[in-house]
């Protein structure tokens, strides 16, 4: 929930940003100043105003011809660049056909939102510091899709985009996939489950709740808050639409319904950039990077 932002200035440079916030990457990759979690790329801090969620994004995914690409300067791609599919400059091109070296790895015995990987026990993946995603193998559930992921990305493909709000504007559109059930930001769901696979190795079961909302789910309980009828659920305090850090991709609800699982998220959660923002919501966390732990207890 946590309508109540301060930073109206920062609203005003994000708007200019994400008409025209190209950045470059230190490598020299040219981006466009967006929120990581709107990010099909790589996000890189430094580059850009406002809040530390705003990084320069590179190496977007693209489309151009019906083939997936991803979006370089012309200089750096290896395959056969396309104007018109990226942001940013007109060396800035959807690069597609490129061989990037992983044509020749053998696929894994799992997909997970159309990433590879292998079913095993949660704990051998994460010996291998690999990710479990549940819902992806046959059998009993002690056997999930083992991927592997770079530091900021797990590379899933979106299943849906989302129109995604803040403080009631539209910043974009969000690429989801349903998680157990929950649409979840691709990069978001992604630290989840790198966060759920090492609770789970500890003993700690961390159930999803709630993740991304679109406008018209937030409208759903927002109107259930103040006219509760039968088909409402809870009719709990909810966010104008809009205004929920839901809408925003940022925001996990978790299950705590034991002091441990709590527990374990405050010792933990910021090692994987999950971060309490609500202070009457212990459920309630967003992935934040570089954000500092909050000192609600
Ligand atoms: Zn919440």
């Amino acid at each position: 929930m946590a309508w109540l932002k301060s930073s109206v200035v920062f609203i005003a440079l994000f708007s200019s940003a994400s008409s025209s916030g190209v950045c470059r990457a230190n490598n020299g990759a040219e981006g466009l100043c967006k929120d990581v979690v709107l990010c099909s790329g790589t996000p890189e801090s430094g580059h850009c105003p406002g809040s530390s969620s705003i990084q320069c994004c590179y190496d977007e995914k693209c489309t151009a011809d019906g083939k997936n690409g991803i979006c370089k300067l012309v200089s750096n791609c290896k395959g056969t660049p396309v104007a018109g599919h990226c942001p940013g400059s007109a060396d800035n091109q959807c690069c597609v056909d490129e061989d990037d070296g992983s044509s020749g790895s053998p696929d894994g015995d799992c997909k997970a939102y159309s990433v590879s990987g292998n079913c095993k026990s949660v704990s051998s993946c994460h010996s291998e510091s690999g990710i479990s995603v549940p819902g992806f193998c046959p059998g009993s559930t002690s056997e999930q899709c083992c991927i592997k992921a770079t530091q900021n990305d797990c590379g899933f493909v979106p299943e849906t985009y989302y129109d995604a709000y803040d403080r009631g504007q539209n910043i974009g559109k969000i690429g989801t996939v349903k998680l157990l059930g929950k649409n979840i930001g691709t990069v978001t769901g992604c630290h989840f489950l790198k966060m759920r696979t090492a609770a789970d190795v500890a003993g700690i079961p961390l159930i999803l709740n709630s993740g991304f909302r679109t406008y018209e789910e937030q409208q759903h309980l927002y109107n259930c808050y103040h006219h509760c009828t039968s088909g409402c659920g809870s009719c709990n305090l909810a966010a104008r639409p809009g205004y929920s850090n839901h809408e925003d991709g940022h925001a996990v609800d978790i299950n705590i319904g034991s002091t441990t699982i709590y527990n374990w998220l405050k010792s933990h959660g910021h090692d994987y950039s999950f971060v309490r923002t609500v202070p009457s919501e212990k459920w309630h966390w967003e992935y934040r990077p570089g954000q500092a732990p909050a000192p609600y207890t």
